[in-house]
């Protein structure tokens, strides 16, 4: 069989050719990377996690009416997708005082925010995805006023998905990121959530305890991440809940 063709690889994920055009195949690695790159580590199991995790927010998202790119899962590790044009932006929201808005403002970790607050980091690698402005996005082009407005909206609407979500399993939203991409249908532009919705990408803390169950288990040294993350699907009924560790073949369906 001929080997598919990558189209891009990431630090936690890799793109291939699909199998229809303006489709993709999205194969979630083990790899953990923090701090740009600076910390890396392979955590078994974490990208069969990372993949159903994103299945099912993304389905969820699908199914109240915010598009996303996910079309549907292919096996532990991959999902086809639709192929869209990245908007060079991360797009952050937060609920919940933490990380670096915590260290740029010196409010303290926690501390809940008045309303949700959105940031927008240029992402490129080199510069360490610099927090930028709507000014700086509308002046270098990144995406027009109409864009953002939407790209706001979406976010937002993300945003109260996923806090339901997880305040359904005893789990706070403290933040997320998200990436945005166009797609065209005939002339008319879409935006839809790409990328992928995992404790990758998000803050999570047990509202009991406070206990961390997302990618800071691993920038900071607080235990084992695929612990964490098992546990969020688990709560989720993503896995059932007697499963035994993420490797299984009872996971591949
Ligand atoms: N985030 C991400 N990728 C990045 C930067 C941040 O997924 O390149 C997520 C991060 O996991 C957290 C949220 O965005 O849920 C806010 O991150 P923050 O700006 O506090 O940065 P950090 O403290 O992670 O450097």
């Amino acid at each position: 069989m001929a080997r598919r063709k990558k189209v891009y690889e990431g630090k936690a994920k890799i793109l291939y050719e699909g199998p229809e055009p303006g489709t993709l195949v999205q194969y979630f690695k083990d790899d953990a990377t923090a701090f740009n790159a600076q910390k890396k580590d392979v955590v078994d199991g974490k990208g069969v996690l990372n993949n159903r995790l994103s299945e099912f927010f993304m389905t969820g998202l699908n199914a109240i009416g915010v598009p996303t790119h996910f079309i549907r899962r292919l096996n532990m590790r991959e999902q086809l997708i639709r192929q869209v044009e990245i908007i060079p932006l991360e797009v952050i929201v937060r609920n919940v005082a933490a990380g670096s808005l915590s260290t740029r403002l010196g409010i303290e970790e926690g501390t809940a925010l008045p309303r949700p607050i959105i940031e927008f980091c240029y992402k490129d690698d080199k510069l360490g995805d610099p927090l930028v402005s709507e000014e700086h996005i509308l002046a270098f082009g990144w995406a027009s006023q109409q864009d953002l407005d939407d790209v706001i909206a979406l976010s937002l609407r993300v945003n109260d998905f996923l806090s339901g979500c997880m305040l359904a399993v005893g789990i706070k939203l403290v933040d997320f990121k998200i990436e945005i991409g166009r797609i065209w249908d005939n002339d008319y532009q879409r935006l839809i959530v790409a990328d992928e919705i995992s404790p990758d990408s998000c803050r999570l803390w047990d509202i009991e305890t406070g206990k961390k169950l997302d990618k800071d288990v691993f920038r900071r040294d607080l235990g084992s991440l695929s612990d964490a993350y098992t546990e969020v699907a688990r709560r989720l009924g993503v896995l059932p809940a007697n499963s035994g560790p993420v490797t299984r073949p009872t996971l591949i369906n």
